[in-house]
């Protein structure tokens, strides 16, 4: 019989990871296991198409005690996995790491360490990072420009292997974010947050689910979501070049009144003209971003669907009702 509130959640989302799902298993049980704390591990399912759901049911009915499993109907993304799980989480302590072993299940310790210790929520950082030489780049400049844009101070934001106190995850929940980043979005709630390196190794198996698109839609969710810092930026710009066409205009006039009629100088106009322009549509799009994420969050539409969930409180509780006892 499972304890009623386990001391530790482990929150893992999954999508198409059935090469590193028996592994993972193999790894991470043993870890909990040896910690001497009641545990429960979620596990999403992210609309898999290989056979992870298959994998993470065997696993669910070899520990059911400690295992549960939340099967979305669709692919809805790491951050809405995680979220669903947040959201149903019985644990005091809340850990969330990636399925692939790229954050090695033993590196728990050392983050449960820093919680006991009194932090609300402790981030790893990558200590030597395994990643292609385009993904660490491109993670850099994002970092540049969060940290320039936003309040979330952290090294290393691309590291899903966290600790949070019950609190932190619940202050998430109760945000009702849509596309979010949930490591920026648990920092803004922290108050004594803390990082610890960690271990990083190669994705056991597979490729990354991140194509250039979706890290491109991911870190803009990062920027636009955390700050109108953009919007803010390009209000200036634009009164900055207002107050430049202005001055333009008063010298091209008083050259029409003492010099007489411009002649040359048109293609250098277009090239003002053209950049001014595609400014504008940077604009129009800055402001299409936000409008996007004020409609979604107006619309207020599930964020997901599950389909079902094996193991957890609402199965436990859902004891057949005796005839005659039903309320009219
Ligand atoms: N993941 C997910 N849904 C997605 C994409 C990824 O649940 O749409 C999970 C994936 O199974 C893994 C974690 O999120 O456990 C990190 O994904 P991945 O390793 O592809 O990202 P990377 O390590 O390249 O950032
Ligand atoms: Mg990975």
């Amino acid at each position: 019989m499972p304890a009623a509130t386990p001391e530790l959640s482990v929150v893992i989302p999954v999508y198409n990871e059935e090469l590193n799902l028996p592994v993972l298993f193999a790894r991470l049980y043993p870890v909990l296991d040896a910690l001497g704390r009641s545990y429960e591990v979620l596990f999403t399912n992210d609309g898999s198409a290989d056979g992870s759901l298959a994998l993470l049911r065997a696993q669910h009915a070899a520990r059911p005690d400690v295992t549960r499993v939340i099967d979305f109907n669709a692919n809805y993304g790491q951050h809405m996995a995680i979220l669903a799980a947040f959201e149903r989480v019985r644990g005091a302590i809340v850990v969330t790491l990636d399925a692939d072993l790229q954050n090695p299940p033993e590196e728990i310790p050392l983050l449960l360490a820093r919680i006991d210790a009194g932090h609300d929520y402790v981030g790893g950082y990558r200590l030597d990072r395994r990643d292609s030489w385009f993904r660490t780049w491109a993670s850099r400049l994002v970092n540049f420009v969060r940290e320039r844009t936003t309040s979330i101070r952290m090294t290393d934001q691309g590291c899903m292997l966290r600790a949070y106190r019950r609190g932190i995850v619940e202050a998430i929940v109760r945000s009702g974010a849509i596309n979010t980043f949930i490591p920026a979005l648990a920092y803004s709630f922290a108050s004594r947050p803390a990082e610890v390196g960690v271990r990083h190794e190669e994705r056991h198996a597979g490729v990354s689910n991140y194509s250039f698109y979706r890290l491109v839609r991911l870190n803009f969710d990062l920027i636009t979501g955390f700050s109108l810092a953009p919007l803010q930026i390009f209000t200036m710009f634009a009164l900055c070049s207002a107050a430049g066409s202005f001055l333009l205009v008063l010298i091209l006039a008083a050259r029409r009144i003492f010099v007489g009629p411009e002649e040359g100088g048109l293609f250098t106009l277009f090239g003002i003209l053209f950049f001014l322009i595609s400014v504008t549509m940077v604009g129009i799009g800055l402001i299409g971003e936000y409008v996007g994420r004020t409609y979604q969050v107006v619309r207020a539409r599930q964020r997901y669907h599950v389909r079902e969930e094996l193991g957890g409180p609402a199965l436990e509780s859902a004891a057949p009702v005796a005839p005659g006892s039903r309320q009219a």
